[in-house]
């Protein structure tokens, strides 16, 4: 499986953003804010 590893790539779906986010037991918050933000085309409510 390519991509294995602690780190995810997360295209926004406009294909111009993308955020890496580092793989753990559980994403903070921080992560999570930091994520939206970069992906600012998401939707509220994205990560369910
Ligand atoms: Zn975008």
């Amino acid at each position: 499986m390519p991509g294995k590893g602690d780190h995810e790539k997360w295209y926004c779906p406009c294909g111009r953003h993308m955020a890496v986010i580092t793989r753990t037991r559980e994403i903070s918050p921080g992560v999570v804010a930091d994520t939206k933000k970069k992906l600012a085309c998401l939707p509220e409510g994205w990560m369910q």
